[in-house]
C-alpha cells in the first residue's frame, strides 16, 4: 500500500536471515519499522522467530554506510559514486589489460537477492571473462548439493517444509534445528508431539532437538559417513531394501553394495562409537516407518569428507525407497536467506544459472545469443582458491559482495593476509564489517528492506520481497551497483528493475523458464524447477529423475576421516555452530539491543567431567589453542557436550572471530568447504573464577 509520508505502510518481504524463508508483511512509518506480521507466508504460516520479529534494528543503525569511502593510508576518506566507481573500473581495466581477466575474481553473497547474484556472475563472465565467481554457499552446503547431484540430479530438498511434518520418521544428523532453523523445527516438533512422527538425532551435543528425540545418537566427531553406511550395509545384508523401488528407480545396487563390504556392524561400532543394537535399531526404524526424511546441515557438510557423508545419506533414502513420494527425502537445510538462491543464479565457478555446465555447448551457445559474448571456458576458482591465488601472487583484484569473509571463513589470519596482499580489494556491504577495513573502495549498500528482489529458500520456493523503504541517503542497491560497474566497463546495461534480470535469468534456463514477477505477486511463491508455463515442482522427482534414463544412482562414496584428530598436543575436540538469537556474524542481529543483550558475550561450553579433571567451573577463563592460532573465552560447564568435546558458539558479540582463529584450511575433498568442525585443540586455564 501507498507510502505517504506520516502514514503506515505495509509491504509484504521475506525474512533477511535464515533460509527457511519466512515471509510477512513489514509495517512502516516513514523510516521507522513499527512491526512484523506474519500473515500467510507459504514457508511459515503466521510463525517467525525471534530474528525475523525483532531483528530489523540494522536498517536504520547509525552505523549504516551512507558514502563510498577511498582508502588513504590507513583510512578512508568519502567519495562521489562517481570517483569511487570510476576509480574500480579503471583498476580492473588495468588488471585485467596487464594480468588477464583472471586476475579478477568476485564473490556473490547469499544475503543478497537472485537477481543480484545472477548480475556479479554475469559481471564476471560476460564483462571481464571470468569464471572466478563464487558465494558463500562454499562454506556450508556445497557439499550437500555434490551429494544430491551425484544421486538424484537436483541440488535442493526433496519436498517442502511443510512435507516434514507427513514423514513417519525424521533424522536429523548434524543439525542444531531449534536454533539454526527455528521456525522448520517446530513443523518437526509439532508432528513428533501431535502425530506420532518419530525423530532419531545423531549429533555431537545435546541440544533441543536431541533432548526431545526418541533416538539420539552421539557419533565420534566425523564418522557419520561409517554409521549410515553400517545402517544400509546392514538393511541390504538382511533383505530389508525396498526392492521394487530399487529395481524400477535405481542404478548401481551392485557396485554400491561391495563399496558397503567394510561397514559391518562390529567396524561401524568401533569407529562411530555407536553400539549394534542402536545401528540396527535405526535401520529398523527407516524400514518401518510410512516415509523417512533425513535433516542434515553444517555437522555433516562442514567436514573433510562432507560431500561424501552428503552422497551417503542420499544412498540410504534410495536403498529404503524414501523418494518420489511426499513425506521422504532429502533435507540439507540451507543456512542464510538467498544461499540456495545464489547457486541457483550460477554464481559459481562451473555452472552458469540453474546448473548449467559453462563448458556445454548448448549452454556457450545460448549465452553468446543473449549477452553477445561467448562464456569464459577457464577454469574458475571458488573462494578457497582464491585466497590461495592471491597468496601465490596471481590472484590481483576481489569484488566481494555482502560478505564477512575476514570472519566466517577458515583460518582468518592466513585470510586476513591474503587481504593485505589484493592489488586491488572492493567490498560492498551495508555496514562497515571487519572485512571492509581490508578494502581499498567501500561501496555502501541497501539492505532487503530498501530493495525489490527475490530469495530462494532450503525448499527451493522464490519468493518476492517489496522495497519497504527508500534506500538510506547515499546507499544504493546492490544489482544498481554492479549494473554502473558493469557499464563503466562499456556493457551497456539498461535494466531498470530487478524483474527485467529474471526475465533473463528465466529466457537463459530450463530449470527457471516459468518464472516471472507476475507469478511471484504478492505472498505468491514458485518451487523450482518452473516449466515454462509457470507450473512449479513442489515434490521434486514424481515421475523420475533428472538423469537421462530416468533413474538415480546409487553413487560409491569413500570415507575421508578427521584429520586433525586430538593428539597429545592438542587432545580436544572443538565444534561449533550457531544461536537462536543471533546471525550474520552477528552483523546484522548485535544492532538490535534486546536481541544483543540476550546473548552479549561468547563463551566455550566445558562438560562437567572435563571441567572437574581440570578444576575449572563456570566463569573460568580458559585459552585455547589449535594449530593455527589462540583465543581467551570465559567457561560455560554444562552436560550438553560430553568428555573431551568442547563448544563454541560463532556468532555471538565479542567472540565473532574465535572460532576462525583457531580453525585451519583443510577442507572438504571434493568442494573445498572448510572442515570447520574438525578442529583439535588444547586447553589452559587462565583463572579459575
Ligand atoms: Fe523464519 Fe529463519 Fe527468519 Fe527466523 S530467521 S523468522 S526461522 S526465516
Amino acid at each position: 500500500s501507498a507510502g505517504r509520508e506520516g502514514y503506515i505502510k505495509q509491504t509484504k518481504t521475506v525474512c533477511t536471515y535464515c533460509g527457511v524463508g519466512c515471509s510477512f508483511e513489514v509495517w512502516t512509518k516513514d523510516r521507522h519499522i513499527l512491526k512484523i506480521e506474519p500473515t500467510h507466508g507459504p514457508a511459515n504460516g503466521v510463525s517467525t522467530c525471534v530474528k525475523g520479529k525483532f531483528g530489523w534494528d540494522y536498517v536504520n543503525s547509525g552505523k549504516r554506510l551512507t558514502s563510498p569511502l577511498i582508502r588513504e593510508g590507513n583510512t578512508y576518506r568519502e567519495a562521489s559514486w562517481d570517483e569511487a566507481l570510476s576509480l574500480i573500473a579503471r583498476k580492473m581495466t588495468e588488471i585485467k589489460a596487464r594480468d588477464g581477466a583472471d586476475a579478477l575474481a568476485f564473490i556473490a553473497s547469499s544475503k543478497t537477492s537472485n537477481e543480484e547474484c545472477f548480475l556479479m556472475q554475469k559481471l564476471a563472465r560476460a564483462v571481464v571473462g571470468t569464471n572466478n565467481v563464487d558465494n558463500c554457499s562454499r562454506y556450508c552446503q556445497s557439499p550437500a548439493t555434490v551429494g544430491l547431484f551425484r544421486t538424484v540430479g537436483y541440488g535442493g530438498d526433496t519436498g517442502s517444509i511443510r512435507d516434514l511434518e507427513l514423514a513417519g520418521l525424521v533424522i536429523g544428523i548434524g543439525t542444531n534445528t531449534a536454533e539454526s532453523h527455528p521456525v522448520l523445527a517446530t513443523r518437526v516438533k509439532r508432528a513428533h508431539k501431535l502425530n506420532g512422527q518419530r525423530l532419531i538425532v545423531a549429533d555431537l551435543r545435546e541440544h533441543e532437538m536431541a533432548s526431545r528425540a526418541d533416538l539420539f545418537i552421539r557419533p565420534k566427531p566425523g564418522t557419520d559417513f561409517v554409521w549410515l553406511n553400517a545402517v544400509a550395509k546392514y538393511i541390504l545384508d538382511n533383505g530389508l531394501e525396498s526392492r521394487d523401488f530399487l529395481a524400477r528407480w535405481v542404478n548401481g545396487l551392485d557396485e554400491f553394495r561391495e563399496t558397503l563390504a567394510p561397514y559391518n556392524l562390529d567396524y561401524a561400532e568401533q569407529v562411530s562409537g555407536i553400539s549394534q543394537e542402536q545401528l540396527k535399531q535405526i535401520a529398523h526404524e527407516i524400514v518401518q516407518a510410512d516415509g523417512t526424511c533425513i535433516m542434515w546441515a553444517m555437522g555433516v557438510t562442514q567436514q573433510c569428507g562432507g560431500s561424501e557423508t552428503s552422497t551417503a545419506i542420499s544412498n540410504l533414502l534410495l536403498v529404503t525407497g524414501n523418494y518420489m513420494r511426499p513425506g521422504a527425502g532429502s533435507y540439507p537445510l540451507r543456512g542464510h536467506s538467498n544461499v540456495q538462491g545464489a547457486s541457483d543464479m550460477g554464481a559459481v565457478p562451473t555452472f552458469v544459472a540453474g546448473y548449467q555446465n559453462v563448458q556445454d555447448e548448448d549452454v556457450q551457445r545460448r549465452h553468446l545469443n543473449e549477452w553477445g559474448t561467448p562464456l569464459p571456458r577457464n577454469k574458475g576458482l571458488d573462494n578457497h582458491e582464491m585466497v590461495d591465488a592471491i597468496h601465490e601472487g596471481t590472484l590481483k583484484f576481489m569484488y566481494l559482495m555482502g560478505e564477512e569473509m575476514a570472519i566466517v571463513d577458515s583460518n582468518a589470519n592466513y585470510v586476513e593476509e591474503a587481504f593485505n596482499k589484493l592489488e586491488f580489494f572492493v567490498v560492498q556491504d551495508v555496514l562497515f564489517t571487519h572485512t571492509a577495513g581490508f578494502a581499498d573502495v567501500v561501496l555502501p549498500a541497501s539492505p532487503s528492506l530498501e530493495k525489490d528482489g527475490t530469495f530462494t529458500n532450503t525448499e527451493r520456493r522464490i519468493q518476492r520481497l517489496y522495497q519497504a523503504l527508500e534506500p538510506l541517503d547515499g546507499s544504493k542497491p546492490d544489482w544498481q551497483i554492479i549494473q554502473e560497474i558493469a557499464n563503466r566497463l562499456g556493457a551497456g546495461w539498461n535494466y531498470a528493475h530487478p524483474s527485467e534480470v529474471m526475465d533473463e535469468v528465466a529466457r537463459l534456463t530450463p530449470l527457471f523458464a516459468g518464472v516471472s514477477y507476475e507469478r511471484l505477486e504478492g505472498f505468491r511463491s514458485l518451487q523450482w524447477p518452473v516449466h515454462a508455463d509457470g507450473t512449479d515442482t513442489p515434490l521434486l522427482f514424481l515421475d523420475g529423475f533428472p538423469f537421462p534414463d530416468g533413474k538415480a544412482r546409487l553413487y560409491p562414496a569413500q570415507w575421508i576421516a578427521p584429520l586433525e584428530s586430538a593428539t597429545e598436543e592438542f587432545d580436544l575436540h572443538l565444534n561449533n555452530g550457531r544461536m537462536l538469537e543471533h546471525f550474520h556474524e552477528g552483523i546484522m542481529t548485535f544492532e538490535s539491543p534486546g536481541i544483543k543483550s540476550k546473548v552479549p558475550n561468547g563463551f566455550i561450553e566445558v562438560s562437567p567431567e572435563l571441567a572437574e579433571e581440570r578444576g575449572i567451573k563456570t566463569g573460568s577463563t580458559v585459552r585455547l589453542v589449535s594449530r593455527h592460532g589462540a583465543v581467551k573465552m570465559p567457561v560455560l560447564v554444562t552436560a550438553r557436550v560430553q568428555g573431551r568435546q568442547l563448544y563454541m558458539p560463532m556468532n555471538v558479540p565479542n567472540a565473532v572471530d574465535a572460532v576462525n582463529r583457531l580453525t585451519g584450511s583443510h577442507t572438504d575433498q571434493t568442494t573445498h568447504t572448510p572442515a570447520y568442525k574438525d578442529v583439535a585443540v588444547r586447553m589452559e586455564v587462565l583463572s579459575l573464577d
